[in-house]
């Protein structure tokens, strides 16, 4: 046996990943975060912008009137509530619209203005007179397909004559149609039956192409030659954008092979910081223990809103029946449920429906609620080899400088290995985690 099995780190169901899974993971986190995010993202980070032609001068825009968009588009725009670009739609777009088209390559992470970006492109290249295909745009799955044509038929509102196709399997069309929407969006391989075999529509009209997510597309078997046989059945003259919100180095390879002579524009995560969080930990014997340090805790002090993190489904099942049972209103997030209940129950708590939500590691990965000042390590976050997943540790708890409220964080630590794990997280950010108390609380605010 493993440690980490000795000391029940490792999740029923959620320890081992198969490649499958791994990748429906990533899918679904990109899901989950376009469900629930209404806002932009703060990001002070300065875009990096890689030019083709380093001598062309370098456009950037602070309003979107500066881009000369259709009426029916900028009124679209407005309608949606953005007031000026984001930051990278300010070095984005004016590359995107202008003539003659350019490539780019474009990574920043999920909520800064991507889609919106390359949708606004793509209803600016359309000729509405003309009915066949000329933009493509082509996500990883059907649902975040539907997501992003979600947004197409928002920002066109106003452009009733621009219309939208969606190539998802189960989107069953008669032998021999011609399609007449404008713009197709859907998964690469139905993409490529529709354009290749079914020749529902001729990839050599398409103007403008996109490849969303590409991140979360080559960690699907099968979608990275596909779109690589989609991309070269495409004219040359055809503009290619590639949007990712993560950049790893296979990232990278893919999009310079499948877009020539790019642009690229980068915008840096914000870093987080543990600088204005109170770290402390609790020692206990077992689960039980943990519980009544929790409840010594919310008896001590006023929490307007708490996560709590376990690391299996049955601990976290468990932790909020019990904390329900004490009075509290609880949500549970839980790795059994569909990507629409998850968020509904995250939308709940961003609400404030209810004040504690109890989740396992897997399920809240990558997902942000700004405004829990308290966060509570129930069981301490470890990697698959059982050592500490200090990355994870920091996204829990720490904050983004600038817009960093002060915060909590407190870890349950009920054994020597998870004693090791805490002081390694110590170590590692070099910030003290205090001790506490769960008997004399008076320390803490
Ligand atoms: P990404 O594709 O990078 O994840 P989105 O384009 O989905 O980002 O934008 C994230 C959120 O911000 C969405 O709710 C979107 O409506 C909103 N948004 C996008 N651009 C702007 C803008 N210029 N002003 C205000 N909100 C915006």
């Amino acid at each position: 046996k493993t440690k980490v099995e000795e000391n029940g780190a490792k999740a029923e169901g959620e320890g081992e990943k198969t490649e499958e899974e791994e990748k429906d993971d990533k899918a679904a986190q990109s899901l989950l975060n376009k469900l629930i995010r209404s806002n932009l993202v703060n990001n002070t980070n300065q875009v990096e912008v890689l030019q083709r032609d380093p001598n062309s001068p370098l456009y950037s825009v602070k309003t979107f009137e500066e881009l000369r968009l259709k009426p029916q588009l900028l009124q679209g725009v407005y309608a949606m509530g953005f007031n000026r670009p984001s930051k990278i739609q300010e070095t984005a777009l004016p590359m995107m619209l202008a003539e003659p088209p350019q490539n780019l390559i474009a990574q920043s992470q999920s909520g800064t203005g991507k889609t919106a970006a390359f949708v606004l492109a793509m209803l600016s290249h359309v000729d509405p007179n003309n009915k066949f295909p000329q933009c493509l745009c082509v996500s990883p799955t059907y649902e975040l397909a539907l997501q992003t044509g979600k947004v197409i038929e928002q920002m066109g509102k106003y452009y009733p004559e621009v219309q939208l196709m969606y190539a998802i399997r189960g989107n069953k069309l008669e032998r021999g149609v011609k399609i007449e929407e404008q713009i197709v969006i859907g998964t690469p391989g139905t993409v490529l039956d529709w354009c290749q075999k079914l020749r529902f529509f001729d990839p050599k009209k398409i103007k403008v192409f996109v490849l969303d997510e590409a991140d979360v597309m080559i960690a699907t078997q099968g979608h990275q030659d596909q779109s690589i046989r989609i991309q070269r059945m495409l004219p040359k003259s055809c503009q290619m954008l590639l949007f990712s919100a993560t950049f790893e180095e296979s990232v990278w390879n893919f999009a310079t092979r499948i877009i020539p002579d790019p642009n690229i524009i980068k915008l840096k995560r914000e870093e987080e910081t543990l600088d204005t969080i109170k770290q402390y930990y609790v020692t206990c014997n077992n689960k039980e223990e943990k519980f009544q340090a929790l409840c010594n805790i919310y008896g001590a002090i006023t929490i307007a809103q708490a996560m709590i993190f376990c690391h299996t489904r049955k601990t976290a099942g468990w932790l909020a029946g019990e904390l329900s049972r004490e009075g509290h209103q609880v949500a549970l997030l839980s790795g059994e449920m569909q990507v629409e209940q998850r968020a509904a129950v995250i939308d709940r708590f961003r609400h404030g429906k209810e004040k504690v939500l109890v989740t396992t590691n897997v399920c809240a990965r990558g997902i942000d609620v700004e405004q829990v000042s308290v966060v509570i390590n129930f069981d301490l976050p470890v990697d698959k080899d059982g050592n500490p997943d200090n990355e994870t540790y920091l996204h829990r708890i720490g904050r983004t400088g600038r817009f960093g409220k002060r915060g909590l964080a407190i870890n349950m630590v009920d054994s020597k290995f998870n004693m090791n794990i805490l002081n390694r997280i110590q170590e590692h950010f070099n910030k003290k985690i205090e001790k506490l108390d769960t008997d004399d609380l008076d320390e803490i605010e």
